[in-house]
């Protein structure tokens, strides 16, 4: 049976061809050692970890699941052995702030780590990755006090964190949330209610779990203006560090789900449990978007990582199964692979998985100059092109990738239904990220009601003229037959885009949001594959470039043209989906 590799080389390619990442990181105060054969290495290495110690617990990750006993969780055989050697071996601290011990390497990397882990084992990359949502949470908002108590064993991996929102009547709309904190008159809180879905609530691999719960003060408004966000441990912490009484943090059961089977996921109570206030009062939701935003990042990450490991499976599976003659002639049986259409579910995947690491890095990179770059504007410049493109990345990135699970299985026939191949794992796993961290239908929300206004409505101009002034750049080397049809489809996009600030209102917008992100995100990807086609042209095409260039041309041409349909619909506006009373349908 295939095993996952790492794609070491097309990141390679990325980093010196496409991206100019020594130059740009040479600008960054602080990140001037790092190059990209640093960057390689690192995660050659990430990669034989991904693939040797966490992608063989998948499957028996899923199949033995989590269990919850007198209110311990204990994971799959092996998962805590493999997290203490992953936090041992400093994975945890990459991109951590080497004020509190992590090793300050850029986002890029921590991206492209969280890809290996999204594709060796989802369940497993939760827990570094919740916790690093809320080490950014608390590294922004929280107290300095809070800061030196919490974050260095954060960051090291010593203790994970979570992330408590949901409740049973409080999801999408978390103005509904019904916990309440009441201070306790030493600066201290008392916790009390129970949010449902906490992923990474419990863990059996020691140390703490580090909760960032939302709830409401005694005297809050009502909605979210009233919602403050607090820390509350597993264990409380005495001064020297060193751990102490149990808090009332409490398991209360474990989900029964689809998927993701190796990751606890817990219905939490919060039984006066103590906590401390992060960030002000009645601003616990912009406290929590930190999180939340790195999050959504990260989930999306996971859709790309899901698909890259279908697509290689699926890919060595087609190259071995023999079925029918070819549709050239050849007699049969050939391999699959040399059917059309296996051909064409295998592209599919493998042309979005390229372009979508190549957006992930160029997102990453925005990240990094956000965080360091000299110049003030430049910075606040690339953190609004990263908040535009995060509900995208999310979104997009786990819809296709949940696609190319679901089409990967299908070159496995009846073999990618039952359970020996793992395809079916990829499936069940890949759908949960179309769902939380907010639903893909609320990133498209965001994206249209929030994201497109920024900078005054000027922000997605800025976005389109970069694409074009790329795309220009690109033309020699890339060709018009690459080059034309992504400019025809961004100014389908600019069409569109121009329509909804028009036309405004909620339920045009809302009715416009899920198919408008669908066709920036294959402009976005468009204009990857145009500028990585650039970059595979002029020296000797070596295996990887070749492939590129062909690649390139298959999402051009096969891909690309969904575009136009979107359009279409998104012409006919609101109407025909508004019409039908609720009652009728
Ligand atoms: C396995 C798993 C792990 C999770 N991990 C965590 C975690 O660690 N921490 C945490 O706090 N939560 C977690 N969640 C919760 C998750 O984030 C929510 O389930 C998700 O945000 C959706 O909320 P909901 O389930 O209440 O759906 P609802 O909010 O009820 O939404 C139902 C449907 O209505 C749509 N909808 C709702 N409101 C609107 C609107 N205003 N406009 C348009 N459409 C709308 C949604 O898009 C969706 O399609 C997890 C969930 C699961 C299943």
């Amino acid at each position: 049976m295939a095993t996952y590799t790492a794609p070491v080389d097309d990141i390679a390619f990325l980093l010196t061809r496409v991206f100019d990442f020594d130059a740009t990181m040479a600008g960054l105060p602080g990140f001037e050692e790092v190059n990209a054969e640093l960057a390689v290495s690192v995660l050659e290495e990430a990669g034989k970890f991904a693939a040797g110690v966490l992608e063989p617990l998948n499957r028996s990750g899923d199949e033995e699941g989590c269990t919850l006993e007198n209110g311990l969780v204990t994971t799959p055989k092996g998962v805590a052995e493999a997290y203490r050697a992953f936090a041992e071996a400093g994975w945890c601290s990459l991109s951590g702030d080497p004020e509190y011990g992590g090793q300050g390497l850029p986002r890029v990397l921590q991206i492209l780590l969280d890809e290996m882990l999204s594709s060796a084992n989802l369940s497993f990359g939760l827990f570094p990755g919740l916790t690093r949502g809320a080490v950014e949470a608390i590294g922004h908002h929280a107290s300095a006090e809070l800061k030196a108590t919490y974050l260095p064993k954060m960051i090291s991996g010593e203790w994970t964190g979570a992330m408590a929102l949901t409740e049973a009547s409080a999801g999408t709309d978390l103005g509904l949330l019904n916990t309440r904190a009441v201070p306790n008159g030493d600066g201290s809180y008392a916790i009390t209610g129970t949010k449902i879905f906490i992923s990474s609530g419990d863990q059996d691999f020691g140390g703490n779990v580090i909760h960032l719960v939302l709830a409401r003060l005694p005297d809050a408004p009502k909605g979210v203006k009233g919602i403050s966000l607090f820390l509350a441990p597993k264990f409380l912490v005495h001064e020297d560090g060193s751990l102490g009484a149990r808090n009332g943090v409490n398991v209360g059961a474990l989900e029964h789900k689809m998927g993701i089977h190796a990751q606890p996921t817990c219905v939490m109570n919060y039984d006066g449990a103590t906590g401390w206030l992060v960030g002000e009062p009645g601003r616990g939701l912009n406290a929590m978007f930190t999180m939340m935003n790195a999050e959504r990042l990260f989930v999306g990450i996971q859709g790309l990582g899901i698909a890259e490991a279908a697509n290689q499976k699926a890919v060595a599976y087609a190259r071995e199964r023999l079925q029918g003659h070819g549709a050239d002639g050849t007699p049969g049986p050939v391999a699959i692979i040399n059917h059309p259409d296996v051909r064409k579910m295998l592209l599919t995947g493998r042309a979005f998985a390229d372009a979508a690491r190549a957006l992930a890095v160029w997102t990453a990179l925005q990240m990094d100059i956000a965080d360091r770059h000299p110049d003030a504007t430049v910075r606040r410049e690339a953190d609004a092109l990263v908040a535009l493109l995060t509900p995208v990345v999310k979104a997009a990135f786990t819809d296709f990738g949940f696609e190319t699970a679901v089409a990967s299985q299908q070159v496995l026939g009846g073999h990618g239904y039952i359970r020996e191949w793992g395809m079916e794992q990829y499936v069940r796993d890949a759908r949960i990220a179309q769902i939380y961290e907010g639903t893909n239908g609320v990133q498209a929300l965001d994206l249209v009601g929030r994201k497109l206004g920024l900078e005054g409505g000027k922000l997605p101009q800025r976005f389109f003229a970069l694409i074009k002034a790329d795309l220009d750049a690109a033309l020699p080397a890339a060709g018009a037959a690459l080059v034309t049809p992504v400019a025809e489809a961004l100014a389908r996009l600019e069409g569109a885009t121009a329509r909804l600030a028009a036309n405004g209102g909620a339920i045009e917008a809302g009715a416009a949001a899920t198919d408008y992100l669908r066709l920036f995100a294959l402009v976005a990807l468009g204009w990857m594959w145009v500028r990585m086609a650039a970059a595979a042209t002029g020296e000797a095409a070596t295996p990887v470039l070749q492939r590129k260039a062909v690649l390139a041309r298959f999402f051009v041409e096969r891909m690309l043209p969904q575009t136009l349909g979107l359009d279409a619909a998104l012409a006919h506006g609101a109407p025909s989906l508004m019409a039908l009373h609720a009652d009728a349908f």
